[in-house]
């Protein structure tokens, strides 16, 4: 069962010709913008055009930087009456860059989203709670054209606020929800504390989960709390948002759409690709977009190949679950550290609540890794020799894991602050 039939099955040889068609199209668009004009051998292959998908590799990498040094129209490849929207990223990792869409662009990412939640086992039947911020942040329309264009019942609900999203969920019988990970803890927790069971008293049988990291483990605990099947959805703003890659109901890794997007996967130092199935970071170029098209995109996601078919059908390769970013990666006591590596652990032991975070900090003149987890309120009680126990076990497990000795601060439940967008899981307060 599929959205877009010819697309989603289409084989290697036909996905191929497609990508290098639309790629020449893209080049002869993208020179458009100041941002690309200037470059002699984008300004040279739009010209020539290119006939096999493997000269992308001639073409030189679109960085963050290179997006904001050109803020605010630089890589603008439209005329600015033709462009119906922007959107910004949500500037995790510093200054948030900007993308504009044409009424062609947006129709292009509404199939995309349509087809990624079909893909999923969403149906025109589904009641579907969008609990996640609208406006520049991608997540909110572009799961709201989605979830239209694939004809839901659709409840734009936003983010926050959680005993209106529980009464949202059981007055209009939701079936599907999208939320990001870190969120849906904390709606839980809600849950519990209005004396209801999501799996009890709600309908609810999927739930979407994306836009920030998270382990299989996490997802587990997920899956387990609300009784639903969670699927993994990913996206960036510089690649449209969410609807690039996205779980089948094969759960098995992520089809990232290569109709829509070139995918390489690259050794950040050395910049070429690595072998096939290695972790490394993924670069996307854009091929169905018009108002911006960006080329070799260093998205510093770092993430692999899958090897093997999808008993699904579907023709377009999988990546694993992104591991992180690369500039997520700390280095403490000449150790480097993933805070995925952290959450995998602490996902696993049944004391521990939903949140966390690392704090890296200089106590008398030595850098140390403070881990402080929350605790589960049932576990979060006065038997301090539990307690202390938990906390060398979980100390030990993470040294384990990282070859650096943590700082473990056991805390009370709900007592970490949380952020309002995207979980912000490492603090570096380090004097230098
Ligand atoms: P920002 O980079 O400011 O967070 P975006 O809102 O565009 O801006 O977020 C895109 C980023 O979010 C991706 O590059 C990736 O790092 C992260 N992300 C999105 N979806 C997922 C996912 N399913 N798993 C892990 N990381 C994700
Ligand atoms: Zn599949």
């Amino acid at each position: 069962m599929y959205w877009e039939k010819e697309l989603e099955i289409l084989d290697r040889k036909s996905l191929e010709r497609l990508q290098v068609e639309r790629l020449n199209r893209t080049l002869l668009q993208a020179v458009n913008a100041p941002g690309y004009r200037r470059i002699p051998k984008i300004a040279a292959l739009a010209r020539s055009g290119i006939s096999s998908i493997e000269q992308l590799r001639e073409l030189p990498f679109t960085t963050k930087s290179d997006l904001r040094d050109n803020f605010p129209w630089g890589f603008l490849a439209a005329d600015k009456r033709d462009v119906v929207r922007l959107h910004s990223s949500s500037g995790t990792t510093g200054n948030p860059t900007v993308v504009y869409h044409n009424r062609h662009d947006l129709a292009s990412w509404a199939k995309l989203m349509a087809r990624s939640m079909f893909a999923a086992g969403v149906r025109d039947s589904d009641v579907f709670q969008n609990i996640c911020g609208y406006g520049l942040f991608t997540g909110g329309l572009g799961f709201q054209y989605g979830a239209e264009k694939l004809g839901c019942l659709s409840i734009p609900a936003g983010a926050g606020n959680s005993l209106r999203q529980i009464k949202l969920m059981r007055d209009f019988g939701t079936s599907v929800a999208h939320a990001i990970p870190s969120y849906l803890g904390r709606l839980f927790e809600v849950f519990k504390d209005e004396g209801l069971d999501p799996r009890r008293d709600t309908q609810l049988r999927t739930l979407i989960i994306g836009a920030e990291p998270h382990t299989e483990e996490h997802r587990q605990r997920i899956e387990e709390m609300f009784g639903v099947k969670a699927y993994n959805s990913f996206g960036l703003t510089e690649m449209n948002g969410p609807g690039v890659a996205f779980e089948c109901t094969e759960q098995n890794g992520l089809h990232i759409w290569e109709d829509a997007f070139a995918v390489e996967i690259i050794d950040p130092e050395s910049l070429q690709p690595v072998a096939d199935g290695e972790i490394g970071e993924l670069v996307m170029t854009t091929l169905d977009r018009q108002a911006m098209p960006v080329i070799r995109y260093r998205t510093r996601d770092l993430t692999r190949f899958l090897p093997g078919d999808c008993q699904c059908g579907r023709s377009h390769r999988r990546i694993d679950r992104i591991s992180g970013r690369s500039d997520d990666m700390f280095i403490v006591k000449g150790c480097n550290v993933f805070p995925m590596q952290v959450e995998g652990i602490l996902m696993k032991l049944p004391e521990v609540g939903d949140d966390y975070r690392i704090i890296l900090d200089t106590i008398a003149d030595q850098d140390e890794m403070i881990v402080e987890v929350e605790v589960k309120r049932e576990w979060f009680t006065g038997d301090l020799a539990f307690l202390d126990r938990l906390q060398r076990h979980i100390t030990r497990l993470i040294r384990d894991e990282v070859l650096v000795r943590p700082v473990v601060s056991l805390v009370e439940p709900g007592s970490i602050p949380k952020a309002e967008g995207k979980a912000i899981r490492v603090f570096d307060r380090r004097k230098n």
